[in-house]
């Protein structure tokens, strides 16, 4: 798969959608509009990856009955999970991620997105930052000892592998 950062053919940087996929000389090629930001560009991407994967049986299949609209609705339920599953979502709610703002940076996600995808998994999207401040890292920086434990100073170092006269 080839993923271009630029106007899909035929199209200017003004007109151009947010992303486009084609089967093109064996292989898929992604174009996004690279005037949108760059969570846009990574919504939009997983957007058309879904596209992509039900090429095929499930556009003769499953697709037949949907319209346009309900397939873009598909792609796009497929790309909020792929990147904000709700599992990860609770899961940072839970550390102390409490905001969109925060949740969007985590995610690398735009703060709109964010917020409906809180509002879908029933999260108030009104709390105050400040709940960051109880933020416990599951990871905490270790202090470095400024020296080594007692034990390993009280034997004196050898320098003689065993049964090796030095
Ligand atoms: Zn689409």
């Amino acid at each position: 798969m080839t993923i271009l950062r630029r106007p899909c053919p035929g199209t200017s940087i003004n007109e151009c959608p947010s992303g486009v996929s084609r089967y093109e000389r064996g292989r898929w090629v992604v174009w996004l509009n690279p005037s949108e930001t760059t969570s846009r560009q990574r919504f939009t991407l997983a957007h058309e990856l879904k596209h992509i994967i039900d090429n095929g049986a499930a556009h003769t299949t499953v697709y037949k009955r949907l319209t346009p609209s309900e397939i873009e609705s598909v792609c796009d339920h497929f790309a909020t999970n792929l990147l904000m599953s709700r599992r990860a979502v609770y899961h940072l709610w839970g550390d102390g991620l409490r905001t969109p703002e925060s949740l969007a940076m985590a995610f690398h996600i735009s703060v709109n997105a964010m917020r409906r995808r809180m509002v879908a998994l029933g999260l108030p999207t009104d709390l105050d930052e400040p709940s960051v401040l109880n933020y416990v890292d599951a990871f905490p920086d270790t202090p470095a000892p400024d020296t080594l434990p007692g034990h390993f100073l009280s034997e004196p170092p050898s320098t003689a592998f065993p049964g090796v006269a030095a």
